[in-house]
């Protein structure tokens, strides 16, 4: 099997390039004035939106000085970066959950490609002993082309996955996939009896509160995120505050001793102070182990916090994306936080 291309993605920077990035500025600038106007609600909506926006990742991959602020974010664009990121993880008693950058791809022959890197990933994993599992995208896998062709890569991967002793999450994308998503994990999870497959619940979807009651009385294995996409206000919480009230329900939901008791087990990934402090003291009320649950955090993000968590004894896991098909992640990751777009503007002039 081959390995992941390190196709590079700086290329030399023409008129058309200079054109490109004079529209990305004027973008960026336009965020500028809409936050300082309307606040972080819309700046969060217009990078969403960039994110989906094919001109949009083209003028930002093609500019030397994004990877420099995205790689930030990202463990490298090949296995071997990922593997060698994981290592470090574990040096410091983290896991981690490896993620090969990529989504929504258009055509079956991509699906298949993205499977066999993955497929890769799976062996490197196993060979090199690091402590770590694997995250996959549906839309990688070919849902958005059908829905059939991403349970037959996804099975693939299952198969090969429990043969090595590994366990594959399937991350929750935007809210018109949950049911397919939740359909498809069921349906390997139970119909085929693949109990190294894991799912990904957001709190900021009113539906969450259903999914996860049933996920808890299932004896899931559940990722708890507020969740990264641009969501109507009929489907989702529109204010933060509805959104972490909500993931502090789930969370305890899904740490209740009925959940626990049918095998139930969460991973309350976050960067927020609060929503762990809230984890923290149920869990301590409750006199949970503290291998009851995990937290898990972003590669990149919050380092010092992350070194702390492990400090106090808890159970830490990273999520490690790597691959060339950063440009929607890092899109979704600036849209968080506000700082860091200021830091990616200001490399843009500088450069
Ligand atoms: C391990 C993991 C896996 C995830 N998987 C999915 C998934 O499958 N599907 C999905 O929709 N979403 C996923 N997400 C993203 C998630 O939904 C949120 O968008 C993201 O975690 C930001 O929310 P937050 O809980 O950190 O809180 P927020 O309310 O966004 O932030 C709270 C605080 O955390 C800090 N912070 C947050 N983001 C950043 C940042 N980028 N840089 C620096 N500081 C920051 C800041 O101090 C901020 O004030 C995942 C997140 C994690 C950690």
């Amino acid at each position: 099997m081959e390995k992941a291309k390190s196709t590079p993605t700086a290329t030399t920077a023409g008129g058309t390039s200079a054109l490109m990035a004079t529209v990305t500025l004027a973008a960026a600038a336009g965020a500028g004035y809409l936050v300082y106007h309307n606040g972080e609600m819309w700046l969060r909506s217009l990078l969403l939106y960039l994110s989906r926006m094919r001109l949009a990742r083209q003028v930002v991959t093609r500019f030397p000085p994004a990877w420099a602020v995205a790689s930030r974010f990202i463990a490298g664009e090949s296995v071997d970066e990922a593997i060698a990121a994981t290592r470090q993880l574990n040096a410091k008693g983290m896991s981690a959950a490896l993620d090969y950058l990529g989504e929504s791809v258009t055509d079956a022959r991509e699906a298949a490609a993205a499977r066999d890197q993955i497929l890769y990933l799976l062996h490197q994993i196993h060979e090199s002993g690091v402590d770590a599992y694997v995250s996959v995208k549906l839309s990688q896998l070919g849902l958005k082309v059908d829905e059939n062709l991403a349970l037959a890569n996804l099975r693939a991967l299952l198969t090969e996955a429990k043969a090595l002793g590994l366990r594959i999450r399937i991350d929750m994308e935007e809210s018109a996939l949950v049911d397919t998503t939740l359909d498809l994990y069921r349906r390997l999870r139970f119909g085929e009896g693949f109990d190294n497959v894991g799912v990904v619940i957001q709190s900021c979807l009113y539906r969450s509160e259903d999914d996860v009651r049933r996920l808890a009385a299932e004896g899931a294995w559940v990722r708890l995120v507020k969740g990264a996409y641009k969501e109507p206000p009929s489907v989702a919480y529109p204010q933060k505050a509805g959104v972490d009230a909500a993931f502090v329900r789930l969370a305890e939901l899904l740490l209740s001793e009925d959940a626990r008791q049918h095998g139930a087990q969460l991973a309350v990934a976050t960067h927020d102070d609060a929503m762990i402090a809230a984890v923290q003291r149920y869990a301590a009320a409750h006199n949970l182990p503290k291998d009851a649950f995990e937290f898990q955090l972003l590669y990149g993000i919050r380092r010092e916090r992350q070194e702390q968590l492990v400090a106090q004894g808890c159970r830490v896991r990273i999520y490690v994306p790597y691959g060339t098909a950063w440009y929607p992640y890092f899109m979704r990751r600036l849209a968080e936080r506000p700082a860091n777009l200021w830091f990616f503007v200001s490399n843009f002039f500088k450069a």
